[in-house]
């Protein structure tokens, strides 16, 4: 007898329809012989509706409350699930996070799984029940409840997975495997049938929220067989795996975007060591995280310093540039709130050169000028117009053979 967890996201779960037909599909693999536990999302949209309502209250809820407030969407479709189950003779059993203990550290709404008590768990699934757990969600040491922030629900099912040593880890979502590229942009992306643990990080880590990061460095580190597939259609989906032979073959593996990004640029300062802990030391201090990172010393020997930030800390960094840029002497400080990156993602860029070149040549083909570029062993990332997105997107799409029709897959 296998253990399989399933994870079904917001559109899988938005309506009774929906939830009914989740229910069908858990059912088909509880009849085939396995145990199933179910992970769940707040109905599409849920999560956002409760953020606004907090938001209407004030600018910074207490984040404390903010996890006690945003918690309850998943309440509501694990209940239903269990209900519906219960409705087609199938036993099942509800749990939210801390119910079945999964511990997390004190962070509130970005909160990290420390532990799982499988046992619970267990003694249910031996009973014959199938399990339905609140995604998301867990409790601190105090009795707290906590988020582990958006799209968090993947991240419960694969330490779910971890914990149990369940056979697999399955990710239902609305788009049927992980692309090349988001499929709402590149409509001649195509489903990888595989990709490794590192691409999937990077990718996931760059933009593509098709799965939270942290549940792939979860699988990563606890060796989870994780799977994403289509919650509304049959298929083999996409299987995140360690690296093989075969897939050095693949040069770039895929292309991802981020339109959460905004950057700073502080111009004329005195260029002299510790400047740039001088500015961002306050940054960090106000628990803004930095991406990318470029400083230009000029002919005058004044240094201009450029760095990006999550667009949602844009203003609060500003202001604290403005701050610094006074204190230590800068002639200037200006930035912008409209820019993306977007970024070429493959294993296989380790063994070959030219690919940044590849990048650069296509974009400025397509009269895009890039702002920024950071390159790592396996990825290259610009910084260009919120404007040029779409156009980027495809534009390296097809600039790397990934256009439907240029990979073959041999696994399906
Ligand atoms: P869920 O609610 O099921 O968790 P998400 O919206 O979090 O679903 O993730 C699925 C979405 O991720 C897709 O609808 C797709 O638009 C987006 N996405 C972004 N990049 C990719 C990619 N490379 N492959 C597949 N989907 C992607
Ligand atoms: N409901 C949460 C969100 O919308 C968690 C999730 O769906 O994974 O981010
Ligand atoms: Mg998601």
């Amino acid at each position: 007898m296998a253990l399989i967890v399933q994870k079904y996201g917001g559109t899988s779960v938005g309506t009774i329809e929906r939830i009914q037909a989740v229910a069908d599909r858990v059912i088909e693999t509880k009849k085939q012989g396995n145990q199933v536990v179910v992970v769940l999302s707040a109905m599409s949209g849920e999560t956002d509706r409760l953020l606004s309502l907090a938001k209407a209250l004030s600018h910074t809820p207490t984040p404390r409350e903010l996890d006690v407030l945003l918690s309850t969407g998943e309440q509501v479709t694990i209940a239903l699930l269990s209900m519906a189950l219960e409705e087609k003779g199938y036993p099942a059993v509800s749990y939210t996070g801390g119910q079945v203990h999964i511990r997390t550290d004190n962070e509130h709404n970005k909160a990290r799984i420390v532990d799982i008590e499988a046992a619970r768990v267990h003694k249910k699934l031996n009973e014959g029940k199938i399990v339905v757990v609140a995604g998301f969600q867990g409790i601190d040491e105090d009795g707290n409840i906590t988020t582990l922030g958006r799209g968090g629900s993947d991240t419960t099912a694969v330490a779910m997975a971890a914990a149990l040593e369940a056979d697999e880890c399955r990710i239902y979502t609305d788009v049927d495997g992980v692309y090349t590229a988001d499929p709402r942009i590149v409509q001649n992306a195509q489903r990888l049938p595989l990709i490794t643990y590192e691409e999937m990080l990077e990718m996931a880590s760059l933009g593509s929220k098709v799965l939270q990061i942290r549940s792939v460095e979860f699988a990563r580190k606890y060796n989870v067989n994780l799977r994403v597939l289509s919650s509304f259609e049959d298929g083999p989906g996409t299987l995140i795996t360690d690296e093989d032979e075969n897939m050095e073959a693949a040069l770039i593996s895929g292309i991802a975007h981020n339109r959460d990004e905004a950057k700073l640029t502080i111009v004329g300062v005195p260029d002299m060591p510790g400047i740039a802990s001088k500015i961002l030391g306050p940054i960090a201090d106000a628990n803004i995280e930095v991406d990318m990172i470029v400083q230009n010393v000029g002919l005058d020997n004044s240094t201009d310093f450029t760095f990006t930030v999550n667009r949602i800390d844009y203003d609060k960094a500003f202001e604290i540039l403005q701050k610094t840029a006074k204190s230590i002497d800068a002639k200037d400080v200006s930035g912008d709130n409209t820019i993306v990156k977007i970024s070429a993602v493959g294993v296989g860029m380790r063994s070959h050169a030219g690919i940044a070149n590849t990048m650069f040549k296509a974009l400025a083909d397509e009269g895009i000028n890039i702002q920024m570029i950071s390159t790592s062993e396996i990825k290259v990332s610009v910084v260009v117009a919120e404007k040029y997105l779409e156009l980027g997107v495809r534009t390296l799409h097809t600039a790397f053979g990934l256009d439907k029709g240029s990979i073959v897959d041999a696994n399906d």
